[in-house]
């Protein structure tokens, strides 16, 4: 029988509210279905341990979580905690560096149930992934922002092997959907109306393209796309971009799946992968039962998701489904409903819920 090892790394603020139950409904869904088994090997990390011991992240401890098949997390940093120099802790960032996750996969749908952020009636059909190329792009070099002479300046670098990894994970993804019964469309996200880089990289894409005929493709500039994921999202498939334009249109897109509390991602290299809510430690909401777990249960169907094609485990691809349909069903039944639109149920209540539906599925 297959056996994952887990990180589970809930970290700070709700983080510590949210990833336990999440890791109990992996482990329920995965004891469902049969034929795998996962194991969770607990690391801390993040602020809570910095100020007990003045270290943020162990070696070790990146050391026993870059051994695991897969790393769950929570949320790290609170705004209250900083080293000398102001910075915030944030060993979520040296795992997504260290371990080279390039591709940050952010996942927009609609649940039923949920308030509906946009009034069209199509809007229920919202059902699009969005990649954030996570390793270069504005990012590069954040570090290294030049200031003088009351100029400042930043640099922007894509790399021909970085944009093409990102592009044919795109590709398999919307390949792997379209088998699913989706659109299985790619669209590149970008500037090249204004910029050679951007122009320079949609050869690349166009060459990728090659290898994937059975996806479609098309190209949409990142201002019309901030506009079209208010005006028709339910249109997209899989979208792919740059790390900043990333940065941006995932939290657009968290928008329009009502808040930061349903938005699940995966953050993934070709060794590696981290699995988390969207959402920060909430220092406002946290030890208040008020945190919406789904971002995170998502997150962790996700991760399932990811094991079973990377391990061909079909198991853990039912699992993944279970919690999908367990989340889905409970919110559209109207049992539940998060502080976070108003309601008074709490994580607990939530994460009730969600797992007596999937115990009967
Ligand atoms: P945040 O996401 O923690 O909170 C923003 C707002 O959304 C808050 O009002 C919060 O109550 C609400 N919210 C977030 N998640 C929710 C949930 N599951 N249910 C209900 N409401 C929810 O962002 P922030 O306040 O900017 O950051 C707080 C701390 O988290 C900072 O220290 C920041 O650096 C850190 N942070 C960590 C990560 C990460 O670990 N990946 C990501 C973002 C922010």
């Amino acid at each position: 029988m297959k056996k994952f090892t887990i990180a589970v790394m809930p970290g700070d603020g709700i983080g510590l509210e949210v990833v336990p139950p999440c890791f109990q409904l992996v482990r329920d869904a995965a004891e469902k279905v049969g034929g795998f088994d996962v194991e969770g090997i607990d690391i801390e990390a993040g602020a809570g341990l910095f100020l007990r011991t003045g270290e943020e992240f162990p070696e070790e401890s990146f050391q026993a979580a870059a051994n695991a098949d897969a790393i769950l997390l929570g949320a790290m940093g609170l705004p209250s905690v900083r080293h000398k120099d102001g910075r915030e802790i944030a060993p979520q960032l040296v795992l997504r560096e260290r371990l080279d996750l390039y591709a940050g996969v952010r996942p927009v749908k609609f649940f039923k149930g949920i308030p509906p952020v946009l009034a069209n009636p199509h809007f229920s059909k919202t059902d699009f992934v969005l990649i954030r190329e996570s390793t270069e792009g504005l990012f590069k070099f954040r570090t290294q922002g030049i200031i003088e002479d009351d100029i400042a300046r930043e640099i922007l670098q894509l790399s021909r092997e970085g944009c093409a990894r990102v592009y044919d994970f795109s590709f398999k993804l919307a390949r792997k959907r379209k088998a699913e019964g989706h659109q299985g469309e790619l669209t590149l996200v970008d500037k090249a109306n204004v910029f050679r880089s951007f122009k320079w990289a949609r050869n690349i894409f166009d060459e990728r393209a090659k290898d994937f005929p059975d996806v479609k493709t098309s190209y949409c500039y990142v201002d019309a796309m901030a506009m079209n994921m208010v005006k028709c999202p339910w249109k997209y498939d899989v979208m792919v971009m740059e790390n900043q334009f990333g940065d941006i249109l995932s939290d657009l897109g968290a928008g329009i799946m009502g808040g930061l509390g349903m938005a699940p991602s995966g953050d993934i290299g070709d060794d590696h992968a981290v699995f988390q809510p969207c959402h920060g430690s909430a220092p406002d909401i946290m030890g208040q039962d008020k945190a919406n777990p789904i971002a995170t249960f998502l997150s962790g169907a996700l991760m399932l998701d990811w094991l079973a094609d990377r391990h061909q485990c079909p198991e853990a691809a039912r699992a993944a489904s279970l919690i999908e349909n367990a989340v889905e069903n409970v919110l559209a039944s109207g049992k539940v409903m998060s502080y976070e639109f108003g309601g008074t149920s709490g994580t607990l209540a939530i994460t009730d819920a969600v797992r007596n539906e999937l115990a009967v599925l």
